[in-house]
């Protein structure tokens, strides 16, 4: 499939879906433009990610005057977990994705569980950031994206050891230290402009 066919029907894909997806050169972009969109007085959640992390976004929100509920703010545990709980109910939510299928699916793979619900329901605008690196031709393939490499590198990332870290791949593990608790795919939005994919012409994360 050329360049400009796999756009155009990832595009297509995702509208039928109402879905919204906006392309941009760079990440840097992707900031400016979420700066843009969110009122400084708005609360906003922010899904852990590695590419969001490199984009200093919840410095930037913060800076600005955002309440953020971002995990990593928190101090003790008490204080993550009630971040994680107050992130389901703010008015934004920023998310990367581990996988967005070129058929028009989001799949997330998730420890806890907090960011699959917050993407899922609750806040009113849904922001998902990914690197063209995310996107896989077809549903099965992001799935095994999910799993394969995501699941193993987040472990690694976060300092978990599951046997995937050393596999390289996923093999259905029972470990204690399994991070894999919940997989999500979003199949669409039942509200239309809910939900926009916004894509960098550059890979991150994982
Ligand atoms: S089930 Fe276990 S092996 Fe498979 S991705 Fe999750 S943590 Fe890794």
């Amino acid at each position: 499939m050329s360049d400009n066919f796999r756009v155009k029907a990832l595009e297509d894909n995702f509208a039928k879906r109402n879905i919204n997806v906006l392309w941009f050169n760079s990440f840097q972009e992707i900031k400016k433009y979420i700066l843009a969109q969110i009122p400084n007085t708005a609360t906003v959640g922010i899904g852990n990610s590695k590419t969001l992390k490199s984009m200093e976004l919840t410095t930037a929100l913060c800076d600005v005057g955002n309440k953020v509920f971002d995990k990593t703010l928190g101090k003790t545990p008490e204080e993550v977990r009630e971040i994680k709980r107050g992130s389901l109910l703010t008015d934004y939510y920023i998310s990367s994705s581990n996988a967005v299928s070129i058929d028009g699916r989001i799949v997330n793979i998730d420890h806890s569980g907090n960011r699959v619900a917050a993407i899922a329901y609750g806040p009113d605008k849904v922001y998902i950031v990914v690197g063209k690196n995310k996107i896989t031709e077809t549903y099965e393939e992001a799935m095994k994206r999910a799993r394969n490499i995501s699941a193993p590198l987040n472990a690694k990332r976060a300092g978990f050891n599951p046997p995937c870290v050393f596999a390289g791949y996923c093999v259905d593990c029972n470990s204690p230290e399994r991070v894999c608790y919940a997989v999500s795919t979003i199949e669409g939005q039942h509200v239309k402009n809910r939900l926009t994919l916004l894509i960098a012409n550059e890979d991150e994360g994982f």
